[in-house]
């Protein structure tokens, strides 16, 4: 007797996952393993994706949302249940702000012991906890699901105002089995993830006549802008207009910040004197001082706005004339108008009067960044990284900090668009080394992360991820002793060897840190020192931190969000 039973081949949830994200050409995936999803992650590796292991997950969470920016890719990152997930969530909510497309993916305990509380080991009912936070939060319950399920969240992720999306893996979910056949039939290729948004004509005609009636005409150019990669379109706008524009700091580098229409060294000037401000990919919120106010000026302004999400318009003051769309369309259909004919450049007089003053303001930095104080401060450390980057543009640079950010993003020209990556919408700190290993996996570039000494400290621990995947990324702290700075005393009235609350170990050496793991440290204190270091490190292309001694009393407090630091009853 012959057997006529066909074995019937089967497949799994954790497979299934791996499918369906390779088969919508996802390659890589940030994340930190333990139960549930120890399997899921080996399986990545094993079925030729990149996964690359931190050791907090709120890292892992940044690299993927930066690799999301810039992919126009979600970008992945999976992590255990509860602590885990929690940890990710702060990721997912600075992607989601940001305007970055990822998705969490979170194994999660048993429904039906989370539903009833009965104390499952991490448990926590992570959906719900996520809502808020989020662009969209899906759970999958069934194998079969997984295609559509996976689907939705890159479609989520990307479409419309990209953000962050959460997706709940349950722990069963995993282990449930299907027919093979079934699986493979049950996964969705996602088709025009981010459809083309073209802009209504009569929104474009109303845009176009605001423009023709400016006298004093500024273009603002957001990190929306660098994300649609619409650089070329961009750029023929901005050149066929003849008008002067300023980047966000994430979008320095969309065209370089040495290009002549530049009037970041006029800011502002620009913002209180201009007539008409036409914002692409950016939004008026706290770090455009909400369109009003004393940065704008008496000039009454108004506004075209081109962004994707249509509520984003009238925010916080009232826009003239939105165009509601993809940056590209929209972008593309003001130059058609302009070709059309019936515009005209800014007059020689705003031109000139912003190349006046961009004149003086450089004169005056260039004389501040020549000087060589003893030690170092954050101008003489910044010139050398200036120089650097002015040499081999393809490095992407990561800044936080207080005055370490606001000092680079002013001192450190950008040459090429998405370079560079750094606290945005939240102005946060913590993003340095999630940031800097995402910029570094995705662009197989150098990273060079500008950092001060209390921004690094909140993802220091991600040196030895650097070091395991050999990346090549270069820290420099700048190491002035503490938070703000070095020189806060002692307020204990009760205890004379009390810690003041500002105050970090003098003398610290962040270099010997990476040593711990194998890569290479230095420790300078002359601009000299930086240079040679840098130029070492980039040659080298080894993982590198070097700790930059920088005067204890450089800086101020909060950098220059002095505003909106309350302040006690202190002289
Ligand atoms: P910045 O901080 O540089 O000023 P924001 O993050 O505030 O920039 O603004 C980015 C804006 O760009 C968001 O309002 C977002 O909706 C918009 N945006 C993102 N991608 C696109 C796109 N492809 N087309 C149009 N608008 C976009």
């Amino acid at each position: 007797m012959t057997d006529t039973t066909q074995a019937q081949e089967m497949t799994d949830g954790f497979h299934l996952v791996i499918d369906a994200l390779k088969h919508n050409d996802i390659d890589t995936i940030f994340g930190l393993v333990g139960i549930p999803i120890t399997d899921l992650c080996r399986l990545a590796q094993a079925q030729g994706m990149k996964f690359i292991g931190f050791r907090h997950e709120q890292h892992a969470g940044n690299a993927a949302a930066i690799a999301g920016y810039m992919t126009k890719k979600p970008g992945i990152c999976m992590t255990v249940s509860a602590p885990g997930f929690l940890n990710g969530l702060t990721a997912l909510a600075n992607a989601t702000t940001n305007c970055f497309p990822m998705i969490l993916i979170s194994g999660s305990s048993e429904r039906e012991i989370v539903d009833l509380q009965q104390g499952d080991y991490e448990e926590m009912d992570q959906l719900n906890a996520a809502k808020p936070y989020c662009k969209a939060a899906y759970r999958i319950n069934k194998a079969e699901d997984i295609g559509i399920g996976i689907a939705r969240a890159i479609r989520s992720a990307v479409s419309g105002r990209p953000g962050g999306v959460y997706l709940d893996l349950p722990a069963q979910l995993l282990a449930q089995t299907l027919d093979a056949a079934h699986g493979k039939r049950s996964l969705v290729k996602v088709v025009d993830a981010a459809p083309a948004q073209l802009p209504a004509p009569d929104s474009v005609q109303r845009a176009l006549d605001v423009l023709k009636g400016a006298k004093k005409p500024l273009i603002l150019l957001g990190k929306g802008a660098a994300y649609a990669q619409a650089d070329a379109d961009i750029r023929a706008l901005v050149e066929k207009s003849g008008i002067p524009y300023l980047p966000m700091s994430m979008a320095k580098g969309l065209l370089p910040d040495t290009h002549a229409q530049s009037a970041s060294a006029a800011r502002s000037f620009v913002l209180a004197e201009a007539d008409v401000v036409l914002l692409i990919g950016a939004r008026l919120n706290w770090l455009l001082s909400h369109g009003k106010g004393k940065t704008w000026g008496a000039i009454p302004k108004k506004f075209i706005q081109i962004d994707i999400s249509p509520t984003e318009i009238d925010s916080n003051v009232a826009i003239a004339a939105p165009l509601i769309g993809d940056i590209g369309s929209c972008v593309q259909a003001l130059v058609k108008g302009i070709d059309a004919g019936g515009y005209q450049k800014p007059s020689a007089e705003w031109t000139g009067a912003i190349a006046e003053r961009k004149d003086k303001n450089l004169t005056k930095m260039a004389a501040t960044l020549e000087q060589n104080p003893s030690p170092m401060n954050f101008h003489s450390a910044l010139r050398v990284i200036r120089d650097v980057v002015k040499a081999n543009p393809e490095i992407n640079i990561v800044n936080e900090g207080a005055n370490t950010l606001d000092y680079a993003r002013s001192i450190v020209d950008m040459y090429q668009p998405r370079k560079r990556f750094d606290s945005g919408t939240w102005g946060i700190m913590g993003i340095g080394m999630g940031f800097a290993i995402g910029a570094a996996v995705i662009s197989k570039k150098p990273v060079i992360a500008i950092e001060g000494d209390s921004a690094f400290g909140f993802s220091g621990m991600e040196l030895e991820t650097i070091c395991r995947y050999d990346l090549p990324v270069i820290t420099v702290v700048f190491n002035n002793n503490g938070v703000y700075k070095g020189t806060d005393p002692n307020l204990n009235p009760n205890d004379p060897k009390d810690v003041p609350v500002t105050s970090f170990v003098k003398g610290a050496r962040y270099d010997k840190m990476i040593e711990a793991f194998g890569g290479i440290g230095y420790n300078v204190e002359t601009p000299e020192e930086l240079d040679k270091a840098l130029k070492e490190a980039l040659a080298s292309g080894k993982p590198t931190l070097i700790n930059a001694v920088i005067d204890p009393n450089a800086g101020t407090e909060s950098g220059r969000l002095t505003n909106l630091n309350p302040q006690s009853g202190k002289k």
